[in-house]
């Protein structure tokens, strides 16, 4: 095996959670501190609606985001059989693509989600228009509603809460130290309380938008969701509503429950969903099938994205002059933006390969 690394890691969410759990798989020992308690995390992890969509992101993207998803998608039922392995219930995930709709009145915006498609990926980019017929078969539940569809294949999504709380049974399981309600400071040493972190080949800064303070560059784009279970309707796709006033996202979770998003707000604003916003999100999800008045609400939530001004993630890594005894190597991973689940495990892969270059004594930006 190759030399046993001593890890610390800034941040319970998304990123930190991966990160950990692949590391102690390596044999590295990791401790993980969150400023909050990961067993009820507050982090966007824990709201996100956890779709892998590359195809309905190229349109609003770079494209370097859809070959970054692609590789994930592969990723992901690897780890995630890894990860089942010895879990008593498995991490729900599911690739079965994902639809595209808008009622009639608005399909010039159906359209032109599908002309953005083919300008970022040429015509050979896998979506297929469907009639009414073939979204009977594929959905017979909202089916009535729409005269056509557009199927992206290659999509998935999955149960991100239970994921999150089993990589943090795993981490613990494999001998990882987590520390709730313990707060790292990268100022831009990294520390804990007064304390320098001391005696870690590397550091990684995993905090979301936790990293604001120190990263002035790090914005919050605002989302909320809607959670909503009923046993009336039932969705095995994801289904993105093109409106022209909000896109919404619908996407099944199990149990019987919907996860409903649409809004995307420059904002660093945290406060709970207002009345209009939920308003919204009831209404578009009435016109997908008026069985859903009947769904009962289960939560509202709203969170920041973290995100660079370019919205594409970054890795930098420095080297810090520490008031202990050796300097620490420091890492920075941010700014996932509305892209984490879709681009995490290619990050994490990313980084883990760079693990001789981070421990290393140079600096490294990119
Ligand atoms: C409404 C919404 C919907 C989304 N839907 C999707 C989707 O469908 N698909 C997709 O790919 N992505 C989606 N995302 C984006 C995704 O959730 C984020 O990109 C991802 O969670 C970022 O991961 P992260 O680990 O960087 O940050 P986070 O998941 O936010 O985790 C940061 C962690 O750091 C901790 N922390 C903060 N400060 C400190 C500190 N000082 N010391 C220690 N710990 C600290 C926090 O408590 C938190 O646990 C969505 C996000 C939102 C808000």
């Amino acid at each position: 095996m190759p030399q046993q690394l001593s890890i610390a890691i800034a941040g319970a969410g998304l990123v930190g959670r991966l990160l950990s759990w692949r590391l102690l798989r390596l044999g590295h020992k990791v401790q993980l501190f969150d400023d909050g308690d990961p067993q009820h995390s507050r982090s966007a992890a824990h709201t996100a609606a956890a779709m892998i969509s590359p195809l309905s992101e190229v349109v609003v993207s770079e494209r370097s985001i859809y070959d970054m998803g692609v590789s994930s998608l592969a990723i992901w039922p690897r780890w995630l059989e890894e990860l089942n392995v010895s879990a008593p219930t498995p991490v729900h995930y599911a690739a079965p693509g994902s639809l595209v709709v808008a009622h009639p009145a608005d399909m010039a915006e159906l359209e032109q989600f599908y002309a953005d498609l083919r300008f970022h990926l040429g015509a050979d980019n896998n979506a297929r228009w469907l009639e009414r017929r073939d979204l009977y078969d594929m959905e017979p539940d909202i089916a009535g509603q729409f005269d056509r569809a557009l199927y992206l294949p290659d999509e998935a999504y999955l149960d991100n809460r239970h994921l999150l709380a089993r990589l943090l049974e795993e981490i613990q399981a494999l001998g990882g130290a987590c520390f709730a309600h313990h707060p790292v400071n990268f100022m831009p040493e990294a520390t804990l309380g007064e304390q320098a972190l001391e005696g870690f080949d590397c550091i990684f800064d995993c905090r979301g938008m936790g990293a604001r303070q120190s990263q002035k560059d790090l914005r919050g784009v605002r989302g909320e969701v809607l959670w909503a279970q009923t046993d009336e309707v039932q969705l095995r796709h994801p289904v993105r509503l093109m409106h022209p006033r909000y896109k919404l996202y619908i996407v099944p979770k199990p149990g019987n429950r919907f996860i409903i998003g649409a809004t995307e707000i420059e904002s660093q604003d945290r406060s709970p969903v207002s009345v209009q916003s939920m308003l919204e999100l009831c209404s578009a999800l009435y016109t997908l099938n008026p069985a859903f008045a009947e769904a009962r609400i289960l939560e509202l939530d709203a969170n920041l994205r973290p995100s660079y001004w370019h919205n594409l993630p970054l890795i930098e890594h420095e080297r810090v002059p520490s008031a202990g005894a050796k300097a620490q190597n420091i890492v920075r991973i941010n700014g996932l933006y509305r892209h984490g689940y879709l681009l995490a495990p290619t990050l994490v892969e990313d980084v883990l390969a760079r693990l001789p270059d981070f421990t290393h004594p140079q600096t490294d930006t990119v």
